[in-house]
C-alpha cells in the first residue's frame, strides 16, 4: 500500500499528476517531484526487503575465492580468510542490515555505496597479495560491478557515483600494473569500462521499471479509493430522504428490523415513536406545497435536535409521517423525547411560516415483531388523532 497523505494539501491532485507521468512513460520517464519521496520510501521498502539476502548470497559466492587465492599464494591463506570474512563480509553484511533498520531511505543507498566502497579496498588488496595480473584485476572489479549495480538496486545516481569510485580506487590502487598499456592491459581496462557502461545501464532500466510499477500501483490505488467513495455516497444517498435530510423509508425498515432482532435477542426494551403533522392537507392547501415542504424541513429538524443519542434512528416514513426508533428505553424516557417534540413545535417559526402541531403514538415493547410494535404504535397514534390531535398516546407492554 502506497503511502498517499503527505500529498493531501498538494496543489494538483493526485490523479493528474500520476496520470500525467504515465502518459510519458516509458518512452521518456518524466517522474513528479512531488512522488519523489513517496517513490523513495515505497521503493527502499522493497529494496530493504531483498538486499540482505541478495547480499549474503553475493558474500557466501565471494568467500569461495578462497579456492582461488590457495591457488594463488597458498602461504597467504590466513590472512586471506581474514580479509574476506572478517574485514568483507561481516562488515558489508552489518552495513546492509543496519542501512534496512534505522536508516531514512535517501541515506540508505549512501550508506550501503560507503560499504561497497571498503569491499572494493578489500578486493583490490586481496588481488594484489596474489600477484595478479591486469587483466584479472579488471575482471575481479568487473564482477564486483555487477553486483553494485544489478544485485543491490541502488539509486542511479548513487550506482554511477559508487561506480567511478570503485574504478577509480582500482586505478589507483593498481597504477603500476595498469599504466603499462600492453594488449592485455588495454583489454582489461576496456572491459572494466564496459562492464560498469552495461550495468549502470542495467541499473537505470531497473529504476524505470520501478518507477512505472510504483505509477501503475498508485493509479490503481487512486481508482479504488475513488470508487470507495463514490459507493459510501451513493449508499448515503439511497439512505436519505431528499427532503428532509433524515433517514428514509429504506432505512428505517432495515434499521426497525435489526432493533427488533437485537431485543428479542437481549430481552431488551424497543421504543417506537411513529410522528404525524396534523391536518397537513389543509396546512397545504391554505399556504401552498412550497410552503407545505419548508414546513416538513422545519418539524424534521425540530424532531432531530431532540435525539440524543447515537443508536437513535429518525427517519421520514411517508409524506407527513416520521417514525423513532429508540433502544434500550423506558416509558418514562420515551415520553420525555415526545414531550420535548411538542415543546419544540411550539417554540418561535422561522417569519412566515406558520406553525403546526403533530400526533404521537408511541410503543413500547419487549420481545414483540416489527409488525406487533408498529401496529400498536399505529393504534396509539389513532387514538391521538381521535383524542383532539396535537398529544402522545403511549402504548406500553414493557416496564
Ligand atoms: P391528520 O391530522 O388527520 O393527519 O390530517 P392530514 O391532513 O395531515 O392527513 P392526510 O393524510 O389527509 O394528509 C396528508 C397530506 O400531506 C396530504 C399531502 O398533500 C401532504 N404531503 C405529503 N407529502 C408531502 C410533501 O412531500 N410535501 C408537501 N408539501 N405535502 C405533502
Ligand atoms: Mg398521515
Ligand atoms: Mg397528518
Amino acid at each position: 500500500m502506497i503511502d498517499t497523505r503527505f500529498l493531501s494539501d498538494d496543489k494538483r491532485p493526485l490523479r493528474t499528476l500520476v496520470d500525467e507521468a504515465l502518459a510519458h512513460a516509458p518512452r521518456k520517464m518524466l517522474f513528479p517531484k512531488e512522488l519523489s519521496d513517496s517513490y523513495g520510501a515505497y521503493s527502499a521498502e522493497i529494496k530493504t526487503r531483498k538486499a540482505l539476502p541478495a547480499a549474503a548470497i553475493c558474500l557466501a559466492l565471494f568467500n569461495f575465492g578462497l579456492i582461488l587465492d590457495y591457488k594463488f599464494a597458498p602461504h597467504l591463506i590466513w590472512q586471506f580468510l581474514g580479509i574476506r570474512f572478517l574485514a568483507s563480509t561481516l562488515p558489508i553484511l552489518f552495513v546492509v542490515w543496519i542501512s534496512g533498520r534505522f536508516l531514512s531511505h535517501t541515506v540508505r543507498d549512501w550508506v550501503i555505496a560507503a560499504g561497497l566502497v571498503w569491499g572494493a579496498v578489500m578486493l583490490n588488496a586481496l588481488v594484489a597479495m596474489r600477484g595478479a595480473t591486469a587483466a584479472h584485476l579488471a575482471f575481479s572489479v568487473g564482477l564486483y560491478l555487477i553486483v553494485i549495480n544489478i544485485v543491490f538496486h541502488l539509486a542511479p545516481r548513487v550506482a554511477t557515483t559508487l561506480s567511478c569510485i570503485v574504478c577509480l580506487t582500482t586505478v589507483l590502487l593498481a597504477w603500476n600494473r595498469l599504466v603499462v598499456m600492453d594488449d592485455q592491459t588495454i583489454l582489461a581496462l576496456t572491459f572494466l569500462i564496459a562492464a560498469a557502461i552495461i550495468t549502470l545501464v542495467a541499473n537505470f532500466r531497473h529504476d524505470a521499471t520501478m518507477r512505472h510499477l510504483y505509477l501503475l500501483i498508485l493509479r490503481e490505488q487512486i481508482r479504488t479509493q475513488d470508487m470507495e467513495q463514490a459507493n459510501q455516497e451513493l449508499s448515503a444517498i439511497s439512505y436519505t430522504d431528499a427532503l428532509t435530510g433524515v433517514s428514509n423509508r429504506r432505512r428505517f425498515d432495515i434499521e426497525f428490523e435489526l432493533a427488533c432482532q437485537n431485543a428479542r435477542e437481549q430481552k431488551g426494551v424497543l421504543g417506537l415513536l411513529l410522528i404525524d403533522v396534523d391536518h397537513f392537507k389543509r396546512y397545504n392547501d391554505t399556504h401552498g406545497h412550497p410552503a407545505g415542504d419548508a414546513c416538513l424541513k422545519q418539524v424534521a429538524a425540530r424532531i432531530s435536535d431532540q435525539i440524543r443519542r447515537e443508536q437513535d434512528v429518525i427517519a421520514r416514513i411517508g409524506g407527513e409521517e416520521f417514525a423513532i426508533i429508540l433502544r434500550e428505553t423506558s416509558v418514562a424516557g420515551a415520553d420525555r423525547v415526545a414531550s420535548r417534540i411538542h415543546t419544540a413545535l411550539r417554540a418561535e417559526w422561522p417569519q412566515g411560516l406558520p406553525p403546526v402541531t403533530v400526533s404521537i403514538g408511541l410503543a413500547i415493547m419487549t420481545g414483540s415483531s416489527t409488525s406487533t410494535i408498529m401496529q400498536a404504535a399505529d393504534t396509539a397514534l389513532y387514538e391521538a388523532k381521535e383524542r383532539g390531535r396535537n398529544r402522545t398516546i403511549t402504548t406500553a407492554l414493557a416496564a
